[in-house]
């Protein structure tokens, strides 16, 4: 008998986990202000410092031997970082002087970065590095658990009240097999990248603080449920099942089409080389979103334009002779870059980002396209270059020509509804549109697409969304130019049907759910699809919108 699940969210990646509980810690605040350490405590405090120092350098100089590759490059750096003398010296100096021990870790860490910042280059990347060394040593020393995420000795399901995109990035999903989180929505960019890592994830999990750590919990990524301590022969029993489903999917080869030959390419979203190669396992066709942020969200600086340039290679190179589409930065809002200077603002979602950095600072945009262009030319692949979050015909137009004049062939993203409504002009302007169904659903449903509350707001499945969908799938028809999907919506495999019966051209989803997208899609005419389309924009919500595009598809 199946058991009720203890705690319910809503589901974001698909798939089963069981495995005990690990929670992320939080950052150490740095207090200042305590009372100075009387001249007979100094020496402990200092020992006991070191002793943390080289606590958190063996700590993490072991996960550095059992990583491989660049992770282990940086790990070991790391590890060095923590035992410096320079960094370990001025901590003891200053308190020699009587400053608490967190207090001068926290003090000589500010010295020392505001030293690499000026020195630029690679020591300006330091920085985060040194930061992150001072929490984890500040941690052990006053007896904390190590701050964000740790790293488990068995393969661990992974609680958090929310991820920060840096941290997700470089989650090992061997060792993560499953992710939970209080907050976030099925379009968070938490749910974005486990999606892309292939890592079971329920976001928006409601009282999941109450779940401790070390408990043995069965995470189901479709029905957005864990169950704590299920029958452990059972709980396998399922991870097998949903193992074996997975399996079958996976037998699909492509191309895209559907069961009566109508192309509708299942192109793949990468984050970097390393995502690009994992998707090239797949049967996707191409590359149809790189979002480029996502490389560069620990940088202090913007990277020149040869080591963007050696970057975005790598994703051409995996899918040399296919289709890529590289999007310029999406900065901002809940992906801000710290080169990208943003300025505190209100409401970050509606401010400055995506493409309206590019006013701000000066040549970023230029510098990209310099790159993309160098990568084109010595991979001798040419990619397609898309814009984020345009709102009009202008942005269009001088975007259009900015990718141009760099031998690129240009496109937009339609992530506000403006740019839906305005297809047809935008679309003078250049060769593609990509609709982000993602940010579009958060616009034209004025609802935060990191809110766990509105989450049946940000769902694709809302009319109103895939009826600006069918505008620009319309325009694109009209201009005899393609539009694809890029959003999470393509990753669904029904609504994808309906994304194809819209109008729409493409369907870019992470590399996990391109055999699912493309098994459904070739197991439907494209009649099918047409008649799901119009039964899911005759209703008035998205449960309706499912249900009746399920039915029209089961329809022979
Ligand atoms: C989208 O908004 O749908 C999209 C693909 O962009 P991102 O999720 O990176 O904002
Ligand atoms: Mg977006």
């Amino acid at each position: 008998m199946t058991r009720a699940a203890d705690f319910t969210g809503t589901p974001a990646v698909p798939g089963v986990a069981y495995a005990p509980v690990i929670w992320t810690s939080p950052r150490p605040e740095l207090v200042t202000g305590r009372p100075r350490v009387p001249e007979a405590d100094r020496d402990d405090q200092k020992t006991a410092l070191r002793s943390a120092a080289a606590t958190v350098a063996g700590r993490i100089r072991d996960r550095g031997s059992a990583a491989s590759g660049v992770a282990a490059e940086v790990l070991t750096a790391n590890a060095a970082l923590a035992e410096d003398r320079g960094w370990l010296g001025a901590v003891e100096k200053l308190i020699a002087t009587g400053t608490p021990a967190a207090e001068a870790a926290a003090e000589a860490t500010d010295q020392f970065t505001t030293l690499f910042a000026q020195m630029g280059g690679l020591m300006a990347e330091r920085v985060t590095d040194l930061r992150d060394v001072r929490d984890r040593v500040i941690a052990e020393f006053e007896g904390r658990p190590e701050p964000g995420i740790p790293t488990p000795s068995e393969p661990s399901v992974l609680c958090a009240d929310d991820l920060a995109p840096a941290d997700t990035a470089g989650l090992d999903a061997d060792l993560i097999v499953g992710i939970a989180t209080v907050l976030g929505g099925p379009t968070s960019h938490t749910a974005i990248i486990a999606r892309q890592l292939g890592i079971p994830c329920v976001v928006a999990v409601r009282e999941l603080e109450g779940l401790g750590a070390g408990r043995f919990v069965l995470l189901d990524g479709e029905a957005g449920a864990l169950t704590v301590d299920p029958d452990p022969a059972l709980a396998r029993a399922r991870v097998d099942a949903a193992r074996e489903e997975s399996r079958r999917s996976t037998s699909w080869t492509g191309p895209g089409r559907t069961s009566d030959g109508i192309p509708v390419a299942v192109l793949a979203n990468v984050q970097d080389g390393a995502g690009a190669r994992a998707a090239r396992d797949t049967a996707a066709e191409g590359v149809g979103l790189f979002r480029t942020e996502l490389c560069f969200l620990d940088r202090d600086f913007e990277p020149s334009v040869q080591e963007q340039a050696d970057i975005y290679g790598e994703v051409l190179e995996a899918f040399a002779g296919r289709k890529v589409v590289i999007r310029t930065l999406d900065a901002g809002s809940d992906k801000p870059l710290r080169f990208a200077h943003h300025q505190d603002e209100p409401n970050p979602a509606l401010g400055v980002r995506g493409i309206r950095i590019a006013a701000r600072n000066a040549g970023i945009l230029e510098r990209q396209l310099d790159a993309i262009a160098l990568a084109a030319e010595h991979v001798g692949h040419r990619p397609l270059v898309m814009a984020p979050m345009i709102s009009t015909a202008a942005e269009a137009a001088s975007f259009g020509d900015a990718v141009r004049a760099h031998e690129l062939v240009p496109g937009v993203m339609i992530e506000v509804p403006a740019a839906a409504l305005q297809a047809d002009r935008l679309l003078r302007h250049v060769d593609f549109l990509s609709v982000g169904t993602n940010d579009l659903t958060q616009y034209t449903m004025a609802a935060d697409r990191m809110s766990s509350e509105l989450a049946s707001l940000t769902d694709p499945w809302q009319p109103a969304v895939l009826s600006l969908v069918a505008t620009a799938a319309a325009a694109g028809r009209r201009a005899g130019k393609p539009v694809g999907v890029c959003g999470e919506a393509a990753a669904d495999p029904v609504l994808a049907c309906v994304l194809a019966g819209l109008g729409i051209t493409s369907l870019s989803c992470a590399g996990a759910a391109v055999a699912r997208v493309g098994a459904k899609l070739g197991s439907v005419t494209m009649g099918a699809c047409a008649r799901a389309a119009d039964a899911a924009l005759a209703t008035d919500s998205p449960v309706a919108a499912r249900a009746a595009a399920l039915g029209a598809l089961e329809t022979p």
